[in-house]
């Protein structure tokens, strides 16, 4: 069990005092809880659990790290699937209490705290009519989602998350707090725009809004003899889509247990109802679905409807890569994968890049993926602790099937843990010895590395 040392339990009497949050330790009320993150698989012991509630929290328990010779970790949603928030035998920093969010409708900003979820998010943007690029599931964290990007329904009309990032408020690695914008720190700013958790501890964001009262969508599915049809319906469809079209294909299991497999595509347009008319006509005139709901919905329940897909607890094990093709190919390999998936949870999930997120320079923020193109994600999800090996095994060969289609690019905040430094740099792509350059200003010491690292560069 992980446990401080005599010295480093005194220096944590003094910091009690001033602590709003909670100080946890093995064995508190509550720690096992507090450890325990979106993916199951992630099982961790820090020797202490600091639960902030504010900025002079997040400062003071980095403070406290550092002084100990202690590994930091920051968990925001919780939700990395490579379980990059948690840490072992070390400090983890955990913003889940900080959930403040204040939107002002006259300049259509939000400002919320590192420890706020999308569904959160959206609920309170939303009461003002006014949304922006967030996650596609409702409990996936702000600040690990943006940090690293951010692709979700909106993308297509409003660009990334990062794409509308204001500013940070930032917590730096000597414990200095900063407001990083485009006047302000503007290397760390650009850096911070993709960098995922490199330079910082993100105490709050602010975003830009866009005026969205409701969306059309919903899902289409189908039966799975029809999903070599409908991946390719899916790729002619795309190709000539809107802005305001977004569309997800995926290879999933009847939600209803049955592990009855579909071929689905789920939309969300966010333009009138008469261009989303318009728009989806192909879709809801093409083949003969299983289910077919599509139709008008508040913003905030499009990010609610895969939900129960991705529930917390359930053991997960992911791969990604963007596609160098999307060709038939590729498709057929797809469903030969995922007619021997051994779990009815899992998924072959493929997202389409277009519109404003493709209309950002390469260089701009640190995301570097700004070409149109195909994404394919390998959600391998399970509960039995027993099925760990062959659905990891099933995962890992599903994703070797496919590496002849694959691009160079990597999605950031899909990688798992034992994606190596190959991944990393297909990451951040051409923008890393720029990050490394911000990284060593900013975090010589490397004190932020658990994450998808960015080594500081050499003086
Ligand atoms: C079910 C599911 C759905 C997803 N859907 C999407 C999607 O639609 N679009 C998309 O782009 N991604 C999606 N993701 C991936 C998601 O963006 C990443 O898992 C992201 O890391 C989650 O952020 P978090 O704050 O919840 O994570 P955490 O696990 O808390 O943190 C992830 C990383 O970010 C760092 N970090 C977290 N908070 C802070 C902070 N405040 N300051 C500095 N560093 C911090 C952590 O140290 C860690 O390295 C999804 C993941 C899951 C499991």
């Amino acid at each position: 069990m992980a446990l401080l040392e005599t010295t480093e339990t005194e220096r944590l009497k003094t910091i009690a005092t001033t602590f709003s949050g909670l100080l946890l330790r093995p064995g508190d009320d509550g720690y096992e809880d507090a450890r325990r993150i979106h993916n199951g698989l992630i099982d961790k012991r820090p020797a202490l659990i600091a639960r902030c509630r504010g900025t002079a929290d997040i400062a003071e328990a980095l403070r406290f790290a550092r002084e100990s010779g202690l590994e930091v970790s920051v968990r925001g949603g919780g939700h990395n699937v490579a379980g990059r928030a948690v840490t072992d035998g070390g400090v983890m920093i955990d913003l889940s209490l900080m959930r403040g969010i204040y939107v002002d409708p006259v300049a259509r900003t939000a400002r919320a705290q590192g420890g706020v979820t999308w569904r959160e998010f959206n609920r309170e943007t939303a009461v003002h009519g006014l949304a922006t690029t967030g996650g596609q599931i409702s409990t996936t964290g702000i600040a690990g989602l943006t940090l690293g990007g951010g692709i979700g329904w909106l993308a297509g009309t409003y660009g990334l998350a990062v794409d509308n990032l204001i500013s940070v408020e930032l917590v730096t690695a000597d414990g200095e707090v900063v407001i990083a914008s485009e006047a302000n720190h503007p290397d760390l700013f650009w850096a911070l725009r993709g960098g995922g958790g490199n330079f910082g501890i993100a105490a709050s964001f602010e975003y830009r809004l866009h005026p969205l009262h409701e969306v059309t969508g919903g899902l289409v599915a189908y039966p799975f003899p029809a999903a070599r049809d409908v991946l390719r319906f899916f790729r002619t469809f795309v190709e000539s889509a809107p802005d305001d079209l977004g569309v997800v294909a995926a290879l999933v299991h009847a939600p209803d247990g049955s592990g009855a497999k579909l071929a689905a595509l789920v939309v969300c347009h966010a333009g009138s109802p008469d261009h989303a008319k318009t728009d989806l006509k192909p879709l809801l005139e093409f083949g003969s679905p299983a289910l077919s709901e599509v139709g008008p919905m508040p913003y905030p329940v499009i990010n609610t409807i895969l939900d129960s897909g991705y529930p917390k607890g359930a053991l997960n094990y992911w791969k990604s890569t963007f596609l160098r093709s999307f060709d038939d190919g590729a498709i057929d390999a797809m469903i030969d994968r995922f007619a021997v998936s051994p779990s009815p949870m899992s998924a072959i999930v493929v997202e389409y890049f277009h519109g404003a997120t493709t209309r950002v320079g390469v260089s701009d923020t640190a995301v570097p993926h700004r070409l149109p193109g195909y994404n394919l994600l390998i959600t391998g999800v399970w509960t039995g602790p027993g099925a760990t090996e062959d659905n990891i095994a099933w995962t890992r060969a599903t994703f070797a099937t496919l590496q002849p289609y694959a691009a160079a690019g990597r999605w950031l905040n899909y990688l798992e843990r034992d994606d190596g430094q190959d991944a990393v740099r297909a990451a951040y792509g051409p923008n890393y010895a720029r990050l490394a350059e911000v990284k060593r200003k900013y975090d010589p010491d490397n004190v932020f590395r658990l994450n998808v690292n960015i080594e500081p560069a050499h003086t």
